[in-house]
């Protein structure tokens, strides 16, 4: 018997009366599995919970924010008393220098830090800081990395553009996304073709600090280091946008990973965060070396500002999150992460399906479909079968485990993920798998 949607299904009918498309971010909608998007009332460890009482192991994690898990105590109570001193005040609380210690303690490559609200408006500010430092006009980005919907953003986009399969968005001008250079991800002739066309007038090149808006993508050995060089030389600078991997695929993000392969004193110039920085509230925030952070307003000319930035409850939320991000948290999230990724690889193994299982730090996605090697750009993800993706999904729904509703999104375990939570996970695999294999 299929599990009961009625509540979650009239939901979906009345928010789409009053709400475009019923949702407020449009992957929310299924638009690419299809079904009844659930609505999620309460969620608790690895578990959320929907309106007609369905219980789920959850693999989205808020899409990552939920580091230790939803509503974890220690968290909840920082945000509970946060709340009875104020809400906010438009004014500097205490608790902002703390958390943009917390931020350089675990990332010695920054020195200055500014808290904003959303990954969206951390990027817009790396890109505006970028170009205000430099004087140049050009940014150059990756195909299938998404850094949020700023208009010079959009142009090739993993997240939602790419699973609505959207080139781009209408309503940005010719003018604005002409200022973005598009590139193959990973192809390091191509950028260098592209500084040597452009070279004095690219301000910066923003990349994902590993691809997983597109799944998961890690840089290639050698590209990010690569990539940074190449930027320096030509008087550009380089955003490593962690909005998604920071305090996730390591302690330190992926750069932590990455810098172990870079040579020293290559780094660098901005870093992006999000998500897991805000521990489930809006707060985000992006860094850097002093001299290129103090060019913001009231220092320096270029401005950014915001109502809510800093604001107590996001900045309680995160710094309780992060402070209790310690080596077992990590060693957790790793232990959850390789028994998830191993049983979905023997699932699909078992069943037949061919599949990439790609992985960067504790991050994960599964690309269906056969591939010569290990897909490293945009171009080859978009070949993916969704088809089969689209079936694993609600098979695995159906089996009470909540995967993300599109082929195109990392996978995001918590350090909640138990052996309870794991078994029940391993439990609905050979099912969804089978499901997969008779797309
Ligand atoms: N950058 C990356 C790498 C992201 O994954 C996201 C969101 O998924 C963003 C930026 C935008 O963040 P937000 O959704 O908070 O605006």
């Amino acid at each position: 018997m299929s599990m009961d949607t009625t509540r979650s299904a009239a939901l979906a009918a009345r928010a789409s009366r009053v709400i475009p498309g019923g949702v407020n971010s449009p992957v929310r909608a299924y638009g690419s599995v299809g079904g009844t998007p659930r609505f999620l009332v309460s969620g608790s460890g690895a578990y959320v919970t929907d309106v007609d009482g369905n219980e789920y192991v959850d693999l989205v994690a808020s899409w990552g924010p939920a580091l230790l898990g939803h509503a974890h105590p220690a968290v909840v109570d920082a945000v509970q008393q946060a709340a009875g001193r104020g809400l906010g005040f438009g004014a500097s609380v205490p608790q902002e220098a703390e958390l943009a210690e917390e931020i350089i303690a675990r990332m010695p490559d920054i020195e200055r830090l500014r808290l904003v609200s959303t990954g969206t408006e951390a990027t817009m500010t790396a890109i505006r800081l970028a170009r205000g430092a430099t004087n140049r006009p050009l940014i150059v980005k990756f195909a299938g990395h998404y850094h949020g919907h700023s208009d010079g953003l959009l142009a090739e986009a993993g997240s939602g553009l790419a699973t609505l399969a959207m080139p781009g968005s209408a309503g940005v001008t010719a003018e604005t996304a002409g200022q973005t250079l598009v590139l193959p991800y990973n192809d390091l002739a191509a950028l260098e073709a592209a500084f040597a066309q452009h070279g004095e007038r690219i301000a910066a090149v923003i990349t994902e600090s590993a691809a997983a808006n597109m799944g998961v993508v890690p840089p290639m050995p050698g590209f990010t280091g690569a990539l940074i060089e190449l930027a320096h030389r030509n008087g550009a600078l380089v955003i490593v946008d962690e909005v998604l991997t920071g305090f996730r695929a390591s302690r330190s993000g992926y750069w932590g990973i990455e810098k172990e392969q870079v040579p020293a004193g290559v780094a660098p110039d901005l870093f992006t965060f999000g998500k897991v920085v805000g521990g489930g509230l809006p707060l985000a925030a992006l860094g850097g070396r002093a001299e290129i952070m103090d060019l913001l307003a009231p220092l320096g000319p270029v401005y950014q500002a915001g109502t809510l930035s800093g604001n107590p409850l996001a900045v309680a939320a995160g710094l309780t999150t992060l402070r209790h991000a310690d080596d077992d948290t990590y060693r957790a999230l790793a232990r959850a992460a390789d028994a998830v990724a191993s049983e979905v690889s023997a699932a699909l193994t078992a069943s037949g399906v061919p599949f990439h299982l790609q992985r960067a730090g504790t991050l994960f996605s599964v690309v269906f479909g056969e591939f010569a090697e290990a897909p490293r750009d945009y171009a080859t993800v978009q070949r993916q079968n969704v088809a089969q993706h689209r079936a694993f999904f609600h098979a695995m729904l159906e089996a009470g485990v909540n995967l993300p509703p599109s082929a195109f999104e990392a996978w995001f375990v918590t350090a909640a993920h138990d052996d309870a939570a794991l078994e029940r996970i391993a439990a609905a695999l050979p099912g969804a798998a089978r499901a997969a294999a008779e797309v």
